[in-house]
């Protein structure tokens, strides 16, 4: 039986060509795939438990002894750090996903309608969560994720002061821990 790939025809410039654009191709839809698969997944994870940021943080509270309730789903938004003593709920938010205005939120370059009207329900929703827990008497403090990750993170020990000091006082309604951002040229802020 004769070799198949003996019996094509041998590559003509176009064929070259067209392999190359078809190549092109491939990679674009790799590239769109992998993007779409990791969207989706971090997209499991907006309304989701246990990113990274906020295993850091529970752990740096647990090691000093501050005890918590996880994700109490009588609470609106489900927060995902519970203080019940103090009355007071710590959320722990992604940049992108909470639009934090800091630099590592962007606008997405593709798909641009789509995202906007995520991130925008996204913000509308942090919005009333935090009201309703206002109303409720309770005080809500959010963690940016790069308070504690990134080149603008905070050493541990100073997110875990503020931390302690919200959760301890009685004050605040609604209170923001974020990382510190440097200018680019090394100057300092
Ligand atoms: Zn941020």
């Amino acid at each position: 039986m004769a070799d198949q790939a003996d019996m094509r025809a041998p590559p003509t410039a176009c064929h070259v060509q067209d392999n190359r654009n078809r190549f092109k191709e491939l990679n674009h839809k790799m590239a769109d795939v992998l993007t779409k698969r990791q969207r989706r997944l971090n997209m499991s994870r907006v309304r989701g438990r246990d990113t990274q940021p906020e295993l850091i943080l529970r752990g740096g509270l647990h090691r000093r002894g501050i005890r918590y309730r996880l994700h109490r789903k009588d609470l609106p938004g489900r927060p995902d750090l519970v203080f019940p003593a103090s009355k007071g709920v710590i959320f722990v938010h992604g940049c992108f996903w909470h639009r934090h205005n800091c630099p590592k939120f962007n606008w997405p370059k593709t798909r641009q309608e789509f995202w906007r009207a995520k991130i925008e329900s996204n913000q509308k929703r942090d919005k009333s969560v935090r009201e309703k827990l206002n109303n409720a008497g309770w005080r809500v403090q959010v963690v940016w994720e790069c308070a504690l990750l990134g080149a603008s993170r905070r050493s541990i020990e100073d997110v875990l002061d503020l931390c302690e000091a919200f959760i301890k006082g009685e004050d605040d309604a609604f209170n923001e821990v974020a990382g510190i951002w440097r200018p680019p040229d090394g100057a300092p802020p």
